[in-house]
């Protein structure tokens, strides 16, 4: 735990770079306050440190990145169904946000590095609003979501129980792969039946209407041409 860093998420990328040895144990960076936080496409992360959990577990996986698809979604469908267990709905909107009420609570980043032996860190950053001042609000420039009462609560505790289930579904991943993962993520799929556009820097790559995801993590969007699935790289989603 530091009190205050860059970016958990670069930290972790830099030590995995720098391991000789084969893969091990999982690391873990807490950051009080991030100043730097990363999103996807060189995107910010903008956290406070009295309102924001900010952090990254590096977590060793065997075999080659392929094996990864759909990683992104199934730490989604980990901390929706840890926050429920903690009394709190959630959505998932494809393919990397947490939503309540239909802004954004939580965003995820992952990262990877190839290990010596053939291994992959992921590094997985998570950032969640806990409280939200107006002027942190306003830099964003969107409406975002938080989760007043939960500030409430001890934050070594809601770290344990965010950490239990990360590396429950971590553990479950490595055993079956996003396929374990699909109907759960389809069940909190936020925008399942919305008309939506799939941007690519900008750009209109796809319109269509949302119709959740398939085994590999790809997102499956009814066109007037058929069924199309779209593989997220840097894409956003937009509602139509
Ligand atoms: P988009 O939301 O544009 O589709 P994305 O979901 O992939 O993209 P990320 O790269 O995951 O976005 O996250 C970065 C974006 O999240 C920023 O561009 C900003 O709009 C938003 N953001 C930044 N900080 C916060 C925060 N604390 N809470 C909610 N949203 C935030």
């Amino acid at each position: 735990v530091v009190e205050e860093t860059g970016s958990t998420n670069a930290d972790l990328l830099a030590r995995a770079a720098n391991f000789r040895e084969p893969l091990t144990e999982p690391l873990l960076l807490v950051a009080r306050s991030q100043t730097a936080g990363r999103g996807r496409a060189g995107r910010s992360w903008l956290s406070s440190s009295e309102g924001s959990l900010t952090f990254s577990l590096a977590w060793p996986f065997e075999g080659a990145l392929t094996r990864l698809a759909g990683l992104p979604l199934a730490v989604g469908v980990a901390l929706a169904e840890t926050l429920e267990r903690l009394g709190v709905q959630v959505g998932l909107k494809w393919p990397n946000d947490v939503l309540r009420d239909g802004d954004k609570l939580a965003g995820i980043l992952i990262e990877t590095q190839a290990a010596p032996g053939g291994g992959t860190w992921a590094v997985i950053g998570i950032g969640l609003n806990l409280l939200m001042p107006d002027e942190l609000e306003a830099r964003i420039g969107r409406n975002v979501a938080s989760l007043p009462w939960l500030a409430r609560m001890e934050r070594d505790s809601l770290m344990a129980a965010l950490l239990d289930g990360l590396a429950g579904c971590l553990r479950e991943f490595e055993r079956g792969g996003f396929p374990l993962f699909v109907a759960r993520w389809n069940l909190r799929h936020a925008w399942q039946g919305e008309p939506v556009i799939v941007l690519d820097r900008g750009a209109v790559l796809h319109e269509g209407v949302a119709a959740g995801v398939d085994e590999s993590g790809r997102l499956l969007l009814d066109t007037p041409a058929g069924r199309v699935a779209v593989l997220s790289g840097d894409v956003s989603l937009r509602m139509k």
